[in-house]
């Protein structure tokens, strides 16, 4: 559990995040010589944007909390902080924009607020980043700073949002400059010089992405997806670097990386709980079988049979199908202990549960119909919708299946041998399952009285 976002990044993991960082800059390679291309106004496709990474970064930075909160780990705290600060610079810069959701925006936004507000938000995230790769070394997750590194942990989310927040408040109180020259008549290169701020924006996620691959080197699920993310941060900034002006192709295409870095982590964080769900899923599944079974002999065991065979009686119960039951027990089992040692008298019990379950699949049992070791060296033959008669016949193919294995044993015989008692529930009178099983266990002692290697049955049938 502790593994998930935090665990070693599988082959497959590297080399999809590989295509995800080569497409990124790919599209990026492809976009720039024709960033600053005008194309068709579409007023609300910024708004809508502002509110998928608004979304996106405070799922992830909730996300990345309870990864906190279940790891202690700092690293997720202070990159949960990062997406925090995310998540409300840019629910700012949206509502101070002019035009969204008041001529001149909300708050009383001055004319450079929200404009401002978006470099907060991009240098902001590499910035937090870096300090999430600082934290990394410094807070090590020992159980004994444990209550300490909690508070400070928190304090790496809530942090972060709240100078998000003062920046807010600093940028509707201070008339600042524009961040931003007017580059729209200025030629390429030197707009791109002048943009003092898109220059500053990429050199943060520069050394953010140098900062992850130093400190991480890859290793991690989350060292894999945090450049991805920031690779996509930095075309974003890259992008607006080379053009500012609204609508055209840099614009456009900054825009979509703008929601990739925050998305590419809750895409990653839901694949990896999904496929943790699969794991326990799983493992559940796997753990319930063995349960089921003992360990010495691996037929089922004898809770499986309380509960099975509890449920197969109250069936025929109900269905009004006989239920036929054989309980088998190892004859003069204490002497082939004392003769041969407890070790091999182990090995001798899985081999006659072998026969035993062979012989029970050979018959194609119905539904239902089990092995059981019901306890030391006796086993049980649970059969429903089987009759008396073919419950003898089955119990005698499995005695002989035990006798044909030729253990050799100190007993009389030489060999290793079983004897069997069956009952049957007879589909006319009801009775309870501990009354079949008391049946079944005196047909049993019949058979050793008689002379043992033998079955015998309680009756004609048992009601
Ligand atoms: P009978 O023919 O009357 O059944 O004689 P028996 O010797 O088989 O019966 P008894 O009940 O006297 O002895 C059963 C023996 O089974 C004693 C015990 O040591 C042995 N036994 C029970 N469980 C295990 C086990 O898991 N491993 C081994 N090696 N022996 C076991
Ligand atoms: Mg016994
Ligand atoms: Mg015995």
């Amino acid at each position: 559990m502790d593994g998930l976002l935090i665990g070693p990044a599988t082959r497959r993991q590297a080399l999809f995040a590989s295509v995800c960082a080569f497409a990124i800059l790919l599209t990026l390679a492809l976009a720039a010589p024709r960033a600053r291309d005008a194309l068709p106004g579409i007023a609300p496709f910024m708004p809508m944007c502002a509110l998928t990474v608004f979304t996106t970064s405070s799922i992830a930075a909730f996300l990345l909390g309870a990864r906190f909160a279940a790891t202690r780990v700092a690293m997720l705290a202070a990159l949960g902080g990062a997406y925090a600060f995310t998540a409300i610079t840019v629910a700012l810069q949206l509502l101070m924009f002019p035009g969204v959701f008041a001529r001149t925006g909300l708050f009383g936004a001055l004319p450079n607020s929200a404009e401002w507000m978006w470099v907060f938000w991009h240098a902001g995230f590499p910035a937090l980043v870096i300090v999430a790769e600082l934290v990394r070394k410094r807070l090590p997750a020992s159980p004994f700073a444990r209550e300490r590194l909690d508070a400070r942990g928190w304090l790496l989310i809530a942090g972060p949002a709240a100078v998000a927040a003062l920046l807010g408040v600093l940028v509707t109180h201070v008339d600042l400059a524009s961040p931003f020259r007017d580059v729209a008549s200025a030629a390429p290169a030197s707009a791109i010089a002048d943009n003092l701020a898109g220059l500053v924006i990429c050199a943060l996620n520069l050394i953010a992405i140098a900062l992850v691959l130093l400190k991480g080197r890859l290793r991690l699920v989350l060292d894999w997806w945090i450049v991805v993310a920031l690779l996509a941060s930095l075309v974003d900034a890259a992008l607006n670097t080379l053009s500012i002006e609204r609508f055209t192709v840099g614009w456009y295409v900054a825009r979509v990386f703008s929601m990739f870095a925050p998305g590419v982590l809750v895409c990653v964080l839901v694949w990896e709980v999904t496929t943790l769900y699969r794991q326990l899923a799983d493992e559940h599944a796997t753990l319930i079988r063995a349960s089921a079974r003992d360990a010495l002999t691996h037929v089922y065991n004898r809770s499986y049979f309380d509960e099975q065979f509890r449920e197969a009686f109250e069936r025929a119960v109900r269905s009004g199908q006989p239920l036929s039951l054989v309980m088998l027990d190892v004859d003069h089992f204490k002497h082939y202990n004392d003769a041969f040692g407890h070790l091999h008298g182990d090995a001798c019990l899985g081999a006659v549960a072998g026969a035993l379950a062979a012989t029970l699949a050979s018959t194609l049992p119905a539904p239902g119909g089990f092995v059981a070791r019901y306890g030391g060296e006796e086993f049980a033959l649970v059969l429903p919708d089987t009759g008396a008669d073919e419950a003898a016949a089955l119990a005698e193919r499995a005695r002989a299946a035990v006798e044909q294995l030729g253990i050799p044993s100190p007993a009389a015989g030489g060999y290793v041998t079983v004897s069997a008692g069956c009952a049957t529930r007879d589909a006319i009178v009801a009775s309870s399952p501990n009354a079949l099983i008391e049946a079944a266990d005196a047909a049993l002692y019949a058979a050793k009285q008689a002379g043992r290697n033998r079955v015998s049955h309680a009756g004609a049938s048992f009601a």
